[in-house]
């Protein structure tokens, strides 16, 4: 109530500006008054969300964060600039009328809702000149309505001389209100006082026919009348006839019905016939779609086919071919002009698409049909690429993607297009017809596409990947200098046409591993917004999954794939603590603690205490773990946590304990289906992950990338097995290979695989019935490894990996997750394995020492002299871990603290907070000594 006394008070004193404060404050009141709109009499406006945010950020409340007011933060321009149109209408009712406004056709994501308050307080401070009023209502469900799915609407109608033209309606206006507006607009606009309206439509003919119909019969044609109460969207007209009824005489009639068939029985048999000219149709009932065209009709079979079809009214009029096109033919051979030829057959997509086919048989059939390989004459394109330029490849393109109709002839057309050496040139236009055609396919096409880069030369594939990458760090270094990243709508158009042919690329990649994933991965996506990025990223994430709409406007994890795993990382930390905060208690919020896990552990009986610990009923795994040994003191600041993992993965993964074996000369563990403990430990063993990757506590597991792709549900390959078991892998390779006829007799495998149990006793198992008495051959040989590879990294593991599998979805979910490949899944949890002490080095902080001393400079020296035996155990002295965290070493946040001087002290450290004790001893020899002596010595826990 203050606020709208404020605001009263403002309007009375216009000169008086609005603080920050109140604003920001009025706003999100606004916004939360909106949650629950169902109230009828609340009145609400329609704001472009550009503005919007331009105005969150100049009065510096943007997207919960709290910039202070700068200089960048401009004043918003005009409210809803970027909302207005051009439209020319036939009409011209008063400018709110809500049948009559400026905006052509606006989606959800263009605009937000405010109220009354809200827009008094804008319109004081930004004005209002081309600010358009928009008033929203309410259906029965409370549910607000918006009148902004305007139908674009032709009309036909007959005043002084015949006028065609386009009217925009509510596509759930009511024809009868319609018919009001109209009756209205033409008295004020023509003085003329009809009696009654009626609407029309052609019962089959598209606009152009049906008003070359009516004009050839004066006025008649076979039409249909809409009925009044049927909303305007229902018809899918696409042409409306205003027929006005003046002294008692309506302008337009029914056709009769004899000649109306004749001439409709006429054109379908003429395209049936002759077909349509085009050289690709899709639609039934023209010879020009090649699938009809098969049928070979006789004259007079056709027509009796159509004559019954008529008779029994079976013809679907939506599936009748209405082009008149007339097409010139692909391009199989080159001739004099062929830069002349090329452009003229590319006003038609499909015959361009269509053209150069190697080996050309006169059939375009393997193109319309699932086609994989697009087969392309390369000696003609080679010749092309000699000839044609920027400009011309410009024009191409122009001609090519004008509509945004899709065909296998147009998908083929895109890629004959990326074969010219220019197209890496066109990346950079801005408003793209190329990029926008491919932004807008199916799903289905965009993997076709994929399909087809496959069979892009190698060279060609990478030079293009690369300009597109090039071309993205530079669009987000330019964003990066705005004062509002991504604050245009067609700049986040064009960022993600650029991504989304990125993302082909990439799907095609999997499908023939070309170049390695790490080369889709652009480090600038981190750094778009240049204060606290991964804050901002995470937010439109989430506004994403939670479709608040409101704030959403772009986020790179749609593209996982293009996202550094450091990034990814700080996502994930981030959507981890948010749940971990939503989880908790309230109490708990309100004091601003995360509330913890804790688990009373006993050190003797470690897997079954955690384990029932961890089943407790309502327990919340996903908040922050908190240990305590039965019978120690000791407050758990990360140390604790880090030892209870050690001490349960030690326990659990030993090979004693019969639940893991080890494979492949010992260097990974691997489940063991003749395990002796309950399966309920597996879960616990999924939990550990869960809690492991939640804690950011990295596990000394030796498990293979395999699991990590099965826990995060990608399919594992052939190429799998190799980690797994690399003597299975060559022998089956060379089987594969193998191409020789005495296969039986050189390898003599049968479908069946030899396991031995717990105590070496062999078992056989059948891979298909009666495996053991089937020969591995020729023929059969790519299903018996299909078989093998099955059996070994599925379906021997299955019972033991469900419950692992369980077990560690139950403690983590949340959206970040779903960022992550199974490869980085395996960092996050395990660590990086390389250990680079430069890093370590760089990014480092002191206390009490001087960074440039000779002490430091030697102590550094002495670290990197070390062998990779000796750096772990020194990570290990200072940090309770030898592992690299995500994002290398530089991400520790290590400290070395001066700690005494002079003194015979041994070096120390707080492993909890990474921070080394480093004692100022009186000589250098004596510093190295004395380091070897604590690393030689550095073994067990709680050093500190
Ligand atoms: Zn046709």
């Amino acid at each position: 109530m203050q606020n709208l006394q404020n605001l009263l008070s403002l309007m009375q004193n216009p000169n008086m500006l609005i603080s920050y404060q109140q604003q920001t404050h009025l706003y999100q009141r606004t916004i939360k008054n909106l949650e629950k709109a169902s109230n009828k009499t609340l009145e609400l406006f329609i704001i472009s969300k550009t503005w919007v945010r331009q105005w969150k950020h100049y009065v510096g409340q943007y997207e919960g964060q709290y910039y202070s007011i700068n200089q960048s933060s401009r004043k918003p321009g005009p409210i809803n600039s970027d909302l207005k149109s051009d439209e020319i209408f036939l009409f011209h009712y008063p400018n709110n009328h809500s049948f009559n406004q400026k905006i052509v056709k606006l989606d959800p994501e263009d605009y937000v809702l405010v109220g009354s308050d809200l827009m008094n307080m804008w319109h004081l401070e930004f004005g209002s000149d081309l600010t358009i009023f928009r008033q929203i209502t309410f259906d029965e469900n409370s549910q607000p309505i918006t009148n902004v799915n305007l139908l674009r609407q032709e009309i036909y109608m007959k005043i002084q001389n015949s006028t065609r033209g386009i009217i925009q309606v509510d596509e759930k206006c009511l024809i009868k209100q319609w018919i009001m507006l109209i009756k209205s607009a033409l008295k004020s606009e023509f003085q003329l006082n009809c009696e009654n309206i009626r609407l029309w439509k052609h019962k089959h003919f598209p606009a152009n026919q049906a008003i070359k119909q009516l004009e050839q019969h004066n006025g008649k044609f076979h039409g249909q009348i809409l009925d009044e109460n049927q909303s305007v969207g229902y018809y899918k007209a696409d042409l409306i006839i205003i027929d006005i009824q003046i002294n008692g005489k309506w302008q337009f009639e029914l056709l009769d019905l004899k000649t109306a068939s004749l001439e409709e029985f006429k054109y379908v048999f003429n395209k049936a016939y002759k077909g349509c000219g085009k050289f690709y149709c899709d639609k039934n009932y023209c010879n020009s779609n090649p699938v009809f065209n098969q049928l070979q009709f006789e004259k007079a079979s056709l027509q009796q086919f159509l004559i019954e079809s008529f008779k029994e009214d079976s013809i679907d009029w939506s599936e009748v071919c209405w082009s008149t096109d007339q097409e010139l033919k692909p391009i199989q051979e080159i001739d004099e002009d062929i830069i002349q030829q090329i452009n003229k057959v590319s006003n038609y997509p499909n015959s361009f698409g269509g053209s150069f086919i190697q080996d050309f048989n006169g059939s375009y059939e393997s193109i319309l049909s699932h086609n994989i390989n697009p087969r392309l004459n390369t000696t003609i394109i080679n010749e092309l690429n000699k000839v044609i330029n920027i400009n011309i490849l410009k024009g191409l393109i122009t001609n090519l993607y004008r509509s945004k109709e899709s065909s296998p002839f147009k998908l083929r057309s895109i890629f004959i297009i990326l074969h010219f050496d220019c197209f890496t040139q066109i990346i950079p236009e801005k408003s793209n017809s190329f990029l926008e055609f491919v932004f807008n396919l199916d799903k289905q096409s965009k993997n076709q596409l994929s399909q087809y880069f496959t069979h892009l030369p190698n060279q060609r594939f990478q030079n293009i990947i690369e300009a597109l990458i090039r071309n993205l760090i530079l669009f987000i270094q330019y964003q990066q200098n705005q004062p509002i990243q991504l604050l245009l709508k067609a700049d986040i158009r064009y960022l993600m046409q650029q991504l989304e042919l990125l993302q082909i690329f990439y799907k095609s990649n999997e499908k023939l591993k070309r170049i390695n994933n790490e080369k889709f991965i652009v480090k600038e996506v981190s750094k778009l917004y240049p204060v606290r990025a991964e804050l901002l990223e995470y937010k439109q994430f989430a506004c994403l999954n939670n479709k608040s709409l409101e704030s959403y406007y772009f986020t790179f994890c749609l593209y996982p794939w293009i996202i550094p795993i450091e990034f990814k990382y700080q996502i994930l930390t981030m959507d981890s603590s948010v749940n971990q905060r939503s989880q908790g208690d309230f109490i708990w919020q309100q004091m601003g603690l995360a509330p913890s896990l804790k688990l009373l552990i006993d050190r003797n009986d470690i897997v079954n205490s955690a384990l029932e610990q961890l089943s407790r009923k309502g327990i919340n795994l996903k908040s922050k773990l908190s240990i305590v040994f039965k019978g120690e003191q000791g407050i758990d600041q990360g140390g604790l946590t880090r030892e209870f993992f050690s001490l349960l993965t030690q326990k659990l993964f030993d090979v004693q304990f019969t639940m893991f074996v080890t494979r492949n000369n010992n260097t990974v563990l691997w489940f063991n289906k003749h395990h002796m403990e309950m399966p309920i430990k597996y879960e616990l063993i999924g939990m550990l992950l869960g809690l492991a990757l939640y804690n950011q506590v990295l596990l000394d597991v030796s498990f293979p990338q395999l699991v990590f792709k099965k826990l995060m549900n990608e399919t594992v390959q052939f190429e799998d097995l190799k980690e797994l078991d690399l003597d299975t892998y060559k022998a089956l390779n060379l089987l594969s290979e193998y191409e020789k006829d005495d296969i039986e007799q050189a390898f003599a495998f049968n479908f069946s695989i030899t396991e031995y149990d717990n105590w070496g006793q062999p078992l056989q198992v059948e891979l298909i019935q009666n495996g053991s008495q089937i020969m591995v051959t020729q023929k059969n040989k790519e299903q018996y490894i299909k078989l093998c590879t099955e059996y070994y990294l599925n379906q021997s593991i299955q019972k033991e990996f469900q419950r692992f599998h369980a077990g560690f979805w139950k403690v983590v979910d949340g959206n970040g997750i779903k960022l992550l490949t199974g490869a980085e899944l395996q960092t996050m949890i395990l660590g990086q394995k390389h250990l680079n002490m430069y890093e370590l080095e760089q990014s480092t902080k002191y206390d009490g020492f001087d960074k440039n001393s000779e002490y430091i400079r030697t102590f550094w020296a002495y670290i990197h002299s070390l062998d990779e035996q000796q750096k772990k155990r020194f990570l290990f002295f200072c940090t309770g871990s030898d592992r690299v965290p995500v994002g290398g070493l530089k991400s520790l946040k290590f400290v070395i603290q001066k700690h005494g001087e002079n003194t015979e002290q041994l070096p120390s450290a707080h492993t909890c907070f990474n921070v080394f004790l480093l004692p100022q001893y009186d000589c250098l020899n004596k510093m190295m000594e004395k380091l070897n002596i604590a690393l030689e010595n550095s073994e067990g826990f709680g050093l500190m």
